[in-house]
């Protein structure tokens, strides 16, 4: 098998020069059947190889190995599938290695057939602090069509092969940061408490974890805007723009201060306990995308959302916006076609302009869909029921951190600026 340089490997992971702009996947045109599927259980425990002292576990939350085979000494293949099929292209990995004498392991990853490797490892030795493995520890096995050179799924390589320093202290490494339900819910607290800010429980998910809620704002206020993540678990970099973005709206700013006195923001920063915490590449236990069933409604995590939605429709809130955090390939924004109109028309637009005019040189790939029924997906569920003007904002896998905290704050303060000036008139 050919490989080819780490460098260039590199450069495609980050969406490097040579690559063309990621564009966005095809409108999603089909109702998919989202009743319960069975998923895997993975298998956890401690993996031992007396030959070398080598030690391997995705006995922890968030792991996923599902096999590990030595083929010499200290070389190592892991095995990574999904936790049921047909399922999008995004294995995600999680595993802790060690051993008794200071050394280096080589690791190489392999997916199933039509999967690609798609996250730049991230390591750490404390489960906390992640930094991405340097490049020139990682080399890409049998690259497909990389002459082809762009950031989409078919130019990434079938398995990498890392070469990780080990000795007595577990070194971690992940598909990205790991935040798992504990660390998610673990923020949620901390920004209560720091902000005085209730959380309540809006349900449970397939596998019994809370379903956790965050209120920021004047509770008692009729007007609304809704804030969710994490549908699909590896999805951490539109979770880290979420913190972000809600950290801005419950800030002790002035305009934040502003806001709040007459708006509320509901904040459901996990949607998928049970696949973050399982390892998962994308859907819950029961098998499912969850943003594909915000149309029939068959699972716990989606029933949860539109319940208390409803709750507060009923009890008079007036919902203006509903923003769904993910990641893919590059940014992205998900819009919906301005022909249809919600309960603050041209919101999204204009506050999407004032993003881009904040940010120097910033030009993400705008997408809008011209199709609203069957809801599906969670923004079509928000403008249809609700009025919401309603976005998917994806972040890029490998957009640097502080650029999204950035984008996060900057979303945020433009998104109240522009909803106080439009709601004055
Ligand atoms: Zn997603």
């Amino acid at each position: 098998m050919k490989k080819f340089s780490a460098l260039l490997l590199g450069l495609l992971l980050a969406g490097g020069v040579t690559a063309q702009q990621y564009q966005g996947q095809p409108p999603i045109r089909a109702v998919v059947d989202t009743s319960s599927k069975p998923t895997d259980r993975q298998a956890k425990g401690v993996f031992p190889f007396n030959e070398d002292g080598v030690y391997f576990s995705n006995d922890f939350d968030g792991a996923r190995v599902n096999g590990i085979e030595r083929t010499g000494p200290n070389a190592y293949t892991i095995t990574i599938t999904p936790e049921n099929a047909p399922i999008n292209m995004s294995p995600w990995y999680a595993f802790q290695v060690w051993s008794r004498a200071p050394g280096e392991v080589q690791v190489k990853l392999v997916y199933p057939e039509a999967a690609r490797h798609r996250y730049t490892p991230q390591v750490s030795t404390d489960g906390l602090q992640w930094t991405p493995l340097d490049a020139d520890r990682i080399a890409a096995d049998a690259p497909a069509q990389v002459a082809e050179g762009n950031s989409s799924a078919t130019a990434r390589p079938k398995s990498v092969t890392l070469r990780l320093p080990t000795g007595p202290q577990p070194l971690w490494i992940a598909g990205q940061e790991l935040h798992t339900s504990k660390r998610v819910y673990g923020w949620l607290d901390d920004t209560a408490r720091k902000h005085h800010l209730p959380v309540a429980e809006i349900g449970k998910s397939t596998g019994g974890r809370p379903l956790k809620l965050l209120t920021v704002g004047n509770p008692a206020a009729k007007k609304a805007i809704v804030v969710i993540s994490r549908q699909h678990p590896p999805e951490v970099t539109g979770y880290f723009a979420m913190q972000s973005f809600v950290e801005t709206l419950a800030a002790d700013t002035a305009l934040a201060k502003r806001f709040r006195k007459d708006w509320t923001v509901y904040v459901v920063p996990l949607m998928n306990p049970d696949g973050v915490d399982g390892g998962f590449w994308r859907h819950n236990v029961g098998g499912i995308d969850l943003n594909r069933d915000w149309a029939d409604f068959n699972q716990p995590e989606t029933r949860a959302v539109r319940d208390f939605l409803q709750q507060r429709a009923d009890a008079g809130t007036k919902f203006y916006f509903g923003i769904d955090f993910h990641s893919t390939w590059d940014d992205i924004y998900y819009t919906l076609d301005p022909k249809f109109v919600g309960n603050m028309p041209g919101l999204v637009p204009q506050w999407l302009d004032r993003i881009q005019h904040e940010i120097p040189n910033y030009k993400p790939v705008v997408q809008a869909s011209d199709r609203l029924e069957p809801t599906t997906v969670s923004r079509n569920y928000f403008l249809k029921q609700h009025g919401m003007e309603a976005i998917v904002f994806e972040i890029g896998d490998n957009t640097p951190r502080d650029k999204i905290r950035q984008k996060g704050q900057v979303g945020a303060t433009e998104l109240m600026k522009l909803i106080l000036a439009k709601s004055s008139r």
